[in-house]
């Protein structure tokens, strides 16, 4: 198939790279032009242009953009695609996303692989970044089905574990398990700077190890991702943090009631809920 991709960054150039060594013929458009020249060099598309005709005449167009762009480049683009391409696009939100861009093109589905690094730009992509990795389509009741499908056909061969579900459904699930972590990381890691005595400070940093990198891995990481979550998945995070303030409150109850006891029965009830989340 011809596939179209807007934004060569980590996400773009790296599908962009699978998808050329699966037999796809890619055409990449980014903003700047040294971006396409370099995507091209690292093998992530076959053509690029900072012009969104260049993808007039493909099956399939991602869009992988910054969020907060992702609405203007699609009013910019579709103009150029040809009448039954497909359209999707690769945001780590999907209800915002879907309601701006579905009325824009009747084939479009919203779509978010689950994978990335802490790098980003084209010389942050890399194959096989997919592979293993859930890959969400979001369609609602009036997404074509074969607009549906010709995005799965495209993904599927990525190895990626394909689900399908509602676009607040997704929003409510990735709340939970990734937009939560980052505030709770990053509130980890600002609690600790409050120490005021400069010698235990010191020590504490002398003495992280393990356990503190891998609670504060997420709250430490790109600033404009975290709040870019925050901002288009706010109904969402909003109640995971209120659920998640509940729990703080509860912790310290039981800490300031020497409820040893309950504290030992929820973690024991933690370490059993923990591993279905992890594979
Ligand atoms: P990224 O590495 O910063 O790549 C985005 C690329 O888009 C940039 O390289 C930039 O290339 C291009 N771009 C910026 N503004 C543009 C515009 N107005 N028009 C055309 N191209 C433009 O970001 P990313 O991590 O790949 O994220 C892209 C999307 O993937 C986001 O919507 C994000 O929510 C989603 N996502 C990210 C991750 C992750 O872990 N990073 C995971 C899943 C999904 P130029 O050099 O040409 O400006």
């Amino acid at each position: 198939m011809e596939i179209g991709i807007v934004g060569l960054g980590l996400i773009g150039g790296s599908l962009g790279i699978d998808l050329r060594s699966l037999g796809h013929r890619v055409l990449g458009v980014s903003r700047r032009a040294e971006t396409g020249d370099r995507a091209v060099e690292r093998g992530a598309v076959d053509v690029a242009s900072p012009d969104l005709a260049l993808l007039r005449s493909v099956d399939v167009a991602f869009v992988c953009t910054p969020l907060g762009v992702m609405e203007a480049t699609v009013r910019e683009l579709v103009p150029h695609l040809p009448p039954d391409a497909a359209l999707t696009d690769v945001g780590s939100v999907k209800g915002w996303v879907v309601e701006a861009i579905a009325p824009l093109w009747h084939n479009f589905v919203g779509g978010h692989p689950m994978a990335g690094t802490a790098d980003s730009g084209i010389e942050a992509a890399q194959p096989n970044l997919f592979t293993g990795a859930a890959y969400v389509l979001t369609p609602t009741d009036t997404t074509p089905i074969e607009a549906v499908e010709r995005v799965e056909a495209v993904v599927k061969p990525l190895q990626v574990r394909l689900y399908r579900c509602h676009p607040e459904a997704h929003d409510r699930a990735v709340s939970w398990i990734s937009h939560l972590p980052v505030l709770v990381s990053a509130s980890l890691i600002a609690a600790c700077t409050t120490e005021v005595d400069p010698e235990v400070a010191i020590l504490a940093k002398a003495l992280a190890s393990s356990g503190f990198r891998d609670t504060s891995r997420v709250g430490g990481g790109n600033p404009e991702l975290g709040v870019m979550m925050a901002r288009y998945n706010t109904p969402a995070l909003r109640q995971s943090l209120l659920v998640y303030r509940d729990q703080i409150n509860h912790l310290l109850n039981l800490l300031e009631q020497q409820d040893w006891q309950a504290l030992q029965a929820m973690l024991e009830q933690t370490h059993r809920d923990r591993p279905p989340f992890l594979r």
